[in-house]
């Protein structure tokens, strides 16, 4: 079999200087990194605030299942048709972590014939921007450490500095440390961590800024700890915020590639979804909306989380308006989500799929009754597909008056996708008001109550007497006002990761609460999320490799 690393490796790609062209960015404005991938500068195009903005579709999805569900290759083969279907379309994504390339998932630039390229260059050092927000991120570390060690004049408590370092690898080794040891000269001692550098607040902030003063104003806001008497320190008073700014001027540029169709593809930020807020960044989606009339953008994991904090966080915080959106499902994961092991998926089980299906359905409910958005379902074909169990989706979400299309991108790029994109074009037609989970100025209790219920289809929550201090605190300091981004396993409703399907009558477990005044916005640490990964028994680096060309294999 043909892998996805094959066929990037035989596209053939224009120049990324034509893409640009074909839909009208200013040439002053592309900056070349080589032939085939660029950045793109704002500030070189006079007049972009004035023009027209294109529609957004938000791709989202089912929880996913081992099974595999296909989101950025839905997402990208979606872009490729809408421009077959003679639609100036364009993709913001993002970009992929070294963390998942080399654990378990593998790339992330979509996959068969619906893929971004160069694939190997989006899924390694790309245009560096992962590795300039690991280095501010931990300048700003350096910063903070080495105040303490001069004096602490600000009278940071080393006990409470809840800035972690950041690196963009699954280790868990380096998840809680001590460092500063060895003496008076090397330090103070104390416990301190790692996160992965796609659920650092910098890459938070890189996604959500608008231009570089207002990044260099949340940085500013970044609190990184507290006094000995509980008052917050900012990367302000420590003068990190010019410096960590400077570190990342050129990655808050977006990003250009293309797909293998050649359709033009703003890949740009990249935190997780089910640790961070999960989207592109704001200035890519944006920029893509001011030069295509169409754009499809991925929020995943699952929708409660991806297209969750897509609107409540990214839309909420930037103004963005998307007008349609697509969830994908595959019959294999929804077989899964109906208690089938992943051995028997291959034959035909209605039994299954009517139990799994409940999962697809409380998402469209959500997009629509939620959210307000019109939905899609793009069922990713699989060759293991059977009529009858195609016509079951088809039927039960008919009853939620959605439309299912089945999305064969994956085999044939575009083409595989012309019924989906003449279905989301008819659904952008019709005017949308989107609305939010919650109130920005409800309680951070009420906040999550609101999210598990209506959103997870939950009971309520269950607060640790730690995390309900930590809301007691940021209410009384004034921080009671941000949205909040969950942190909840991507693989359920709830938060056990083994509950499949459309759990009911539970409860989830809060175990702490986080600021990302920077951000903006509240992190809510549900069961055991860590924020930084671990790798798998057999890690996907064991199978990659370079030849002595310089040819790459096992990517994907
Ligand atoms: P997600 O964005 O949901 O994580 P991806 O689009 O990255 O998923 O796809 C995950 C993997 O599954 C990729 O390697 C891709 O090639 C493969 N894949 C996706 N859709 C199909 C399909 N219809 N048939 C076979 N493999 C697929
Ligand atoms: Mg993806």
């Amino acid at each position: 079999m043909t892998s996805d690393v094959d066929i990037a490796q035989a596209a053939d790609m224009l120049p990324i200087k034509e893409v640009a062209e074909k839909i009208g960015i200013e040439h002053q404005a592309v900056e070349l990194y080589g032939d085939y991938k660029a950045k793109i500068d704002e500030n070189r195009i006079e007049g972009l605030e004035q023009k027209k903005d294109g529609k957004i579709i938000l791709v989202t999805a089912i929880h996913p299942t081992p099974a595999g569900e296909g989101k950025t290759t839905t997402s990208v083969g979606l872009g490729d048709a809408l421009q077959k279907i003679g639609k100036q379309a364009a993709i913001a994504s993002r970009e992929p972590s070294l963390g998942p390339v080399f654990g378990m998932k593998g790339g992330a630039a979509g996959g068969g014939y619906a893929q971004v390229v160069p694939m190997e260059d989006i899924n390694l050092h790309f245009t560096g921007d992962f590795h300039a927000i690991s280095a501010a991120n931990n300048l700003l570390a350096a910063l903070i450490d080495n105040h303490i060690h001069h004096g602490n004049e600000l009278n940071i408590d080393a006990r409470k500095i809840k800035w972690k370092r950041a690196m963009d690898m699954n280790d868990r080794q380096l998840r809680h440390i001590v460092d500063g040891l060895q003496g008076k000269t090397n330090g103070i001692p104390r416990e301190d961590g790692f996160q992965i550098t796609v659920a650092s607040e910098i890459m938070a902030i890189l996604c959500l800024a608008h231009d570089l003063e207002d990044m260099k104003e949340k940085l500013e806001k970044i609190v990184i700890g507290y006094t000995t008497d509980d008052q917050p320190v900012t990367a302000g008073e420590l003068k990190a915020h010019g410096a960590m700014a400077t570190l990342l001027k050129d990655a808050l540029k977006p990003n250009l590639v293309q797909t293998l169709e050649h359709t033009p593809a703003f890949v740009h930020g990249g935190p997780f979804a089910n640790i961070a807020h999960g989207c592109n960044s704001v200035k890519a989606t944006n920029i893509a909306a001011k030069y295509a009339d169409y754009v499809v953008t991925e929020a995943g994991f699952g929708a409660d989380l991806g297209a969750e904090k897509f609107v409540d966080i990214k839309c909420r915080l930037s103004g963005l308006k998307p007008s349609a959106s697509v969830v994908v499902a595959t019959i294999r994961a929804l077989k899964m989500h109906g208690g089938l092991p992943k051995n028997e998926l291959d034959t035909e089980d209605l039994e299954a799929l009517k139990k799994g299906l409940p999962n697809l359905l409380k998402h469209l409910e959500n997009m629509k009754d939620v959210f307000g958005l019109s939905a899609v379902v793009a069922i990713n074909k699989f060759p293991t597909d059977h009529e009858a169990e195609l016509q079951l989706v088809a039927e039960k979400c008919r009853e939620l008056g959605i439309k299912v299309v089945l999305s064969d991108v994956w085999a044939k790029g575009g083409a595989g996708a012309t019924e989906l994109a003449e279905e989301v074009v008819q659904l952008t037609e019709e005017e949308t008001t989107v609305t939010y989970a919650y109130d920005i100025e409800d309680p951070i209790t009420v906040k999550i109550e609101k999210l598990v219920q209506n959103i997870y289809g939950g009971d309520g929550i269950d607060l640790t007497r730690g995390a309900q201090k930590e809301i007691e605190q940021l209410e009384a300091l004034g921080y009671g006002n941000l949205p909040v981004c969950m942190a909840k396993t991507q693989y359920s409703f709830s938060g056990d990761q083994h509950k499949l399907g459309r759990p009911r009558d539970f409860t989830l477990p809060i175990r702490d609460v986080t600021l990302s005044a920077g951000a903006g916005f509240i992190v809510v640490l549900t069961g055991s999320m860590m924020t930084m990964p671990g790798l798998p028994k057999t890690p996907s680096a064991e199978h990659i490799d370079v030849d002595e060309d310089g040819k790459v294999v096992g990517l994907f």
